[in-house]
């Protein structure tokens, strides 16, 4: 049988193994014509944001037809998600009173109704903050639900209460092993991998005059060495301990400079800002600390710049579902200095394609070694680009997504 190829899945080819492209289009064979319907809390922001604009195109070319609708959430849902992610993600104990139960599912029926009409083969629902969609609304069968967050350590109370609403799905997905339900039969759960699209405009190569450029538009001095993280103002994020770290470099490298990058734009993240303010409070008025909030100004070009072109890269994530960043700065030949947060750990070689560290000191001095043995940072970062090519890009993410799809239309035909 000849295959039937697509521009954007071809660009890989050379990149990723042909084995890998054969059978994402035997996967995708069996599945033409069927509609899928993803529905989040977010377009613009994030992970899952990322990942939809990247999967959901090349999905469409291989002839499965796609759609994607972002439900809004109000600021009581909003706020209760918030507690029930640091329940499920940082294992803290917390309580769901019957009363907040009730507002929640009240809230997400109302923020649901100008979808309610929408009709697919498939949908696909992301987040915890909807995994009750399933059960309050029947007509969403068969249905998978995405998990994005950490929940390797969850409290139980707050894994007890998402639990309830799992029946309704037919595969439960997870972006890392770790994170996986214990509790789901392992019929009904499946690890996505995730993967970015180098040929992105995020990801596309850039000269270093241009990214010098794109630096200095930014306030950076590109004769001084830079320190970034490039993460969401989120509490999980951990952006004190990246000044705290930069402050321990800054003691015998008093040139450095450091860069947050966080553009405040996700609809759903509500506490960004205050978390903003009071970076904003711990910096002063060190000319040297660059809080980058403006989603104007952090367009695609200028996070590739920073991910690129930063002497050294951070991520100090506390909790981590995967980490996007990770991958994307790796892809850029950074060796990223981490910590053993779920998806930080699962990406980073300690040692070989970056470091992982939790404590400030310890973190600090791998961010020195990196600044001051450059032959070692190019190294890392050439054995941190070959890792992404191999386990980390989009079409890994597609085998793994269509595959999920598949054996969901299996399940249902078998039943
Ligand atoms: N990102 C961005 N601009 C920013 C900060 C982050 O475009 O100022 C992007 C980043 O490049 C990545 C995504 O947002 O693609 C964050 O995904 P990740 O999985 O790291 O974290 P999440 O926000 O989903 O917890």
């Amino acid at each position: 049988m000849t295959t039937v190829t697509t521009p954007g899945l071809e660009r890989f080819r050379g990149l990723v193994s042909d084995a890998l492209l054969s059978e994402i289009y035997d996967l995708a064979r069996p599945l033409r014509g069927v509609h899928v319907l993803h529905i989040n809390t977010t377009a613009q922001g994030g992970g899952v944001a990322a990942l939809l604009r990247v999967l959901l195109p090349l999905a469409r070319e291989l002839g499965i037809p796609h759609t994607w609708r972002v439900v809004q959430l109000d600021e009581f849902a909003a706020t209760f998600m918030a507690r029930l992610t640091d329940m499920l993600q940082g294992g803290e104990p917390g309580l769901i009173t019957p009363q907040d139960q009730r507002q929640f599912l009240d809230s997400l029926r109302s923020a649901m109704q100008p979808l309610v009409d929408e009709r697919a083969d498939l949908y696909y629902v992301h987040d915890i903050q909807l995994a009750p969609l399933g059960q309050l609304f029947p007509y969403m069968r068969p249905a998978l639900w995405f998990n994005h967050i950490d929940t390797a350590r969850p409290d139980p109370a707050a894994l007890q209460y998402i639990s309830q609403f799992l029946d309704a799905y037919a595969l439960c997905t997870f972006n890392t092993p770790f994170s996986v339900f214990p509790q789901l039969p392992a019929g009904r759960t499946a690890v996505i991998t995730l993967g970015i699209d180098p040929f992105s405009e995020r990801h596309a190569p850039l000269s270093e005059t241009e990214g010098v450029v794109l630096l200095a538009g930014s306030g950076i001095d590109p004769t001084r060495p830079l320190i970034t993280q490039v993460s969401r103002f989120g509490r999980w994020k951990n952006p004190w301990q990246v000044l705290e770290i930069y402050r321990l470099v800054k003691q015998r490298h008093p040139e450095v400079q450091v860069a947050l990058v966080g553009a405040l734009e996700a609809s759903d993240d509500i506490r960004a800002q205050a978390i903003l303010a009071d970076l904003q409070q711990r910096a002063g008025d060190d000319p040297d600390i660059h809080l980058l909030w403006d989603p104007a100004q952090l367009t695609a070009p200028v996070v590739n710049a920073f991910q690129r072109f930063s002497q050294v890269i951070l991520q100090r994530s506390s909790r981590e579902g995967f980490g996007l960043t990770v991958t994307e700065a790796m892809w850029k030949y950074q060796p990223v200095v981490g910590t053993s947060a779920t998806g930080v750990r699962y990406q980073i070689t300690h040692g070989y394609d970056g470091f992982l560290a939790d404590d400030a000191e310890s973190a600090a001095s791998y961010t020195l070694r990196l600044l001051e043995e450059r032959e070692l940072w190019r190294q890392m970062g050439e054995a941190a680009h070959r890792s992404v090519q191999e386990r980390f890009l989009l079409p890994m993410m597609l085998r793994d997504y269509l595959a999920a799809l598949l054996r969901v239309r299996q399940l249902v035909a078998s039943a």
